[in-house]
């Protein structure tokens, strides 16, 4: 059997704006593999573009993926043996490597300035600075080697670009989409450093530091695909064309519609975000909404992410992230897009919300009663009480269990269960029109009557009760029920009316009957 490699994965982001989700799927899937071998997964941040950086970026990134229970063993918070894990702290590393590439005669230098090369692009057409047309730029193959220094000596800015040799076959073989080959001549001589900041490029320093940080996998979105042949071509040029890792390339996120990328105008467009988290940007003061603040669970957004490109092939939907890391596998990766369906999330988020105990929900559910003016504590309450603001737990927690089936998030608790906490003072108009007739308010009030001789704890004995009488009076059911619900809720909406008029207790429900009756008469 093979040596099985120490599995070593990287989220590499760069920090130039809030994570995508299709970013968070792809660091989730990199935590799942690695977790899945009792690999380390990294974070690495990738903030060598200077011009693409945005402030509060990389914050954001490192709470978002905290929030959602991506763990990183090694990263900028936490540390590890190939630290520093912030590349704009790593120049010194790169710089070695950029003139290792000069000296062996696989990089140069270029001076060409930006105007040169728009001149260049509006002479040949498709131009491409690469075999084809190096000979005619102004660079260290065709200065010679005093002029070259010459100009270094007088400050000019200057670029290092890989020398790609062409018409050579560059195979990639990728665990999600199998072998896939290029030609060098597609290829451009990518520009590695740039003496104006130092810097290296992406592409230098992605390379060099998946190598000195021993990664085995780079598991990445498919946009980066078409990068990986100058990356295989790189590592060769360094001399690690052993230790190379190997290369899954993610489908991509598809808009609803399912032609082309997700991106954050569709969220905009169809009313959902693309984002983990709300984020402001610090430059427009443009606002992206998230899923946190949207109101969903973690573990509901991390489901729903975990499906949309693998197939774990069998129908089960709902996994926990144990589940998740057991079960996950490369080769289920589907290599065609997966199309974000933004309902399925929803739907993530309500199965969640029902494996939630009524406990847990009245805890999250406190901060809106709190911002309605009410009091939630351990006080003994056990009914609706319309002249104390301090409400029981136990009562909340009573109210939650009721209309859980009906909410999809936390946030749904007020609209479908504020009738438990609020006296209604007004009518659904179009309830009152369908359900309130000319006899409604005597039929309320022989109802109200027969209840009063009730103790009406009990849900389902008030029912036998009220069936009993009924039909015995042989009313209509629904002209019944419809009335009673509209009198107690305000409109036609909410729980098992009996279970409703339990938790009320027997007081309130006969004040709201009385209420009704005497405003809709
Ligand atoms: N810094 C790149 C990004 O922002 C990383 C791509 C890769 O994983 O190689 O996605």
């Amino acid at each position: 059997m093979p040596l099985q490699k120490n599995i070593r994965v990287r989220f590499a982001p760069s920090p130039t704006g809030p994570l995508h989700i299709g970013g968070v799927r792809t660091a989730l899937y990199n935590y799942l593999f690695a977790k899945k071998h009792g690999g380390q997964c990294i974070l690495r941040i990738e903030d060598t573009d200077s011009g693409r950086f945005v402030p509060g970026a990389e914050a954001y990134i490192i709470d978002a993926l905290a929030w959602l229970g991506i763990r990183f063993d090694e990263g900028t918070v936490q540390g590890g043996p190939f630290a520093p894990y912030r590349q704009s702290e790593r120049k010194a590393i790169y710089k070695t490597y950029v003139d290792q590439l000069i000296s062996e005669g696989k990089a140069y230098i270029a001076f060409d300035t930006p105007a040169q090369l728009d001149q260049k692009r509006a002479e040949i057409s498709n131009f491409q600075y690469d075999a084809s047309t190096r000979m005619q730029m102004i660079n260290s193959l065709t200065c010679s080697a005093e002029a070259v220094q010459a100009r270094m000596d007088q400050g000019e800015p200057y670029v290092v670009r890989f020398k790609v040799e062409p018409d050579q076959e560059v195979r990639i073989s990728d665990l999600i989409r199998g072998d896939v080959s290029f030609q060098s001549n597609v290829l451009d001589d990518k520009v590695l450093f740039k003496s104006a900041d130092q810097l290296p490029t992406y592409h230098l320093a992605n390379i060099v530091d998946d190598h000195l940080m021993e990664i085995s996998h780079v598991i990445r979105g498919e946009e980066w695909l078409p990068s990986a042949p100058l990356h295989v071509l790189l590592y060769k040029a360094l001399g690690w064309e052993d230790s190379m890792p190997s290369f899954a390339h993610l489908p991509l996120l598809l808009k609803p519609e399912g032609n082309g990328k997700l991106s954050k105008r569709d969220g905009d467009r169809l009313g959902f975000p693309v984002f983990p988290c709300d984020w402001t940007d610090p430059k427009t003061g443009d606002k992206s909404s998230g899923y946190r603040e949207a109101g969903y669970f973690p573990e509901a957004v991390i489901n729903f992410l975990a499906l949309l490109g693998w197939n774990p092939g069998d129908d089960q939907e709902v996994r926990s992230m144990e589940e998740l890391i057991r079960d996950f596998s490369l080769e289920k990766c589907s290599k065609s897009g997966a199309r974000f369906d933004y309902e399925k999330g929803k739907w993530f988020n309500h199965q969640y919300l029902l494996s939630k105990t009524p406990e847990t929900l009245a805890e999250a559910f406190r901060e809106t009663l709190i911002s309605k003016g009410f009091q939630p504590d351990a006080n003994e309450q056990t009914e609706f009480n319309a002249t104390d603001s301090h409400i029981s737990m136990g009562y909340i927690v009573k109210a939650i269990a009721l209309v859980k089936e009906r909410a999809t998030f936390v946030s749904d608790f007020w609209e479908q269960a504020g009738f438990f906490f609020e006296r209604p003072n007004t009518y659904a108009e179009k309830n009152v029109k369908k359900f309130w007739k000319a006899d409604t308010a005597n039929l309320m009030q022989a109802l109200y009557e027969q209840l009063d001789q009730l103790d009406c704890s009990d849900p389902h004995a008030t029912e036998t009760a009220v069936m009993d009488w009924i039909n015995r009076n042989e009313y209509k059911t629904g002209a019944v029920m419809n009335a009673f619900r509209l009198s107690l809720v305000g409109e036609s909406k909410g729980p098992h009316l009996f279970d409703i008029v339990a938790l009320l207790g027997k007081k309130e429900s006969l004040l709201r009957l009385k209420q009704a009756i005497e405003t809709l008469k």
